[in-house]
């Protein structure tokens, strides 16, 4: 279907530039021709993950040999070949690159007040894993494990631990707690990547949390049709149409992150009865532009995604050189709000510190109100009164 209001997007060249496997490096066209490709254990046998496969790669990454190993000293890194191959070689700042390789400035820049867990997660944890920070809610973290680890990630700081949490005895625990807690009526699977999980065990935990009779809605967050869409098979989506009402959040980035396997996942997943939304992080030098959000947003409406938020990203240690302006969003999202329908235009949202919780950021259309009336600025820059009657 041709929609002409879509915007023109230089992206749309990057995008059928990249299909193009001369653009990848030799690594990476021996992967593409390999007759395992849309194997996703193939793809998690054959990511990328040592400084010498790194080191093979035409571009890897800002800094020295020596810097990139103290990064991996610090930070744990995996790409499966699939995410990879989205890359555009001949772009230094290509945005999938920047996502997902190494950079020195994960040890070497730090803004003031960054942490490593700066939301206090570890705080609002009554069992290990599970953090309870709204009344109604709960967040279960059940595994630490990612197909990718994304160089942006706000829970860098446990990446691959082997947490108790991980464990099925921690799993009871949290079970037990939502039982002797009857506000939680929504639990969030979260990680970590729980789709990277063997599925008897991820249906397990699933079971177990829906056997709460308070509970009434599973969300699960999950990268996975983002960096390893061959890992949602029919097989995954029937398991996890057993456990409706599911809500899937993933996370796309970027436009050139919805390629035709990625919304073919996303597919899989609607018309297993799962709804699918998307939760981005606004992220310097990768998608702070109103044109790339814009487009993000729109693609993901075409795919029937919604878009759901928009986060600031969060003052976490090793991602400072990702944090843009707060102003940043707003001014983005009121770009939106005067060039794209309702449906694509996530929240903007920042989650404040110290476990505040998350805290809506709107551009201010309401000049003023009082008795008589409101008076407001268009999306145009236009002044319009509104009547507010008494009595009314
Ligand atoms: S998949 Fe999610 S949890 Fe894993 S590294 Fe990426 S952002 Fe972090």
């Amino acid at each position: 279907m041709s929609n002409s209001a879509s915007p023109v997007c230089p992206l749309d060249s990057q995008t059928s530039k990249n299909r193009e496997l001369g653009a990848a490096p030799a690594l990476v066209q021996a992967f593409q021709n390999s007759g395992n490709w849309k194997d996703w254990k193939w793809q998690i046998r054959n990511r990328i993950t040592s400084l010498d496969a790194l080191s093979r790669l035409p571009n890897p990454g800002p800094g020295t040999r020596e810097g990139l190993a103290n990064v991996l000293r610090r930070y744990r890194y995996a790409v499966t070949p699939y995410y990879l191959s989205l890359i555009d070689w001949t772009d230094p700042a290509d945005p999938i690159m920047k996502q997902c390789l190494p950079d020195t400035r994960e040890v070497t820049f730090r803004l003031p007040g960054s942490e490593d867990d700066p939301l206090k997660e570890n705080e609002h944890m009554p069992v290990p894993g599970l953090i309870h920070r709204y009344r109604d809610r709960a967040l279960a973290m059940v595994t630490t494990t990612c197909a990718v680890y994304c160089r942006h990630c706000n829970r860098k700081r446990q990446w691959g631990l082997r947490h108790a949490w991980a464990h099925s005895r921690s799993v009871a625990r949290m079970v037990d707690y939502i039982q002797k807690t009857s506000c939680i009526r929504e639990v969030i699977i979260s990680g970590g990547d729980p789709l990277t999980m063997h599925p008897d065990k991820l249906e397990g935990i699933l079971a177990a949390f829906q056997a709460v009779p308070h509970v009434e809605v599973i969300r699960l967050g999950t990268r996975i049709p983002v960096v390893l869409p061959m890992r949602v098979t029919d097989d995954l989506c029937g398991m996890l149409a057993r456990h409706r009402p599911l809500w899937i959040n993933t996370h796309f980035n970027h436009p050139r992150e919805i390629t035709a396997e990625a919304a073919a996942a996303c597919d899989r997943l609607l018309r297993a009865g799962i709804p699918v939304s998307n939760q981005c992080v606004l992220l310097k030098g990768i998608n702070d532009s109103a044109e790339t959000i814009c487009y993000l947003c729109r693609r993901l409406q075409s795919i029937m995604v919604r878009p759901y938020y928009l986060f600031h990203c969060d003052s976490v240690r090793g991602t400072d050189h990702f944090r843009t302006d707060l102003r940043k969003g707003i001014e983005i999202t009121r770009s939106l709000w005067g060039t794209t329908g309702g449906l694509s235009i996530p929240n903007f949202v920042v989650d404040l510190p110290e476990g505040g919780g998350k805290a809506p950021l709107m551009p201010s259309y309401l000049l003023d109100i009082d008795g008589e009336e409101a008076i407001f600025r268009t999306f145009e820059g236009k002044i319009v009164r509104y009547p507010c009657p008494e009595g009314a």
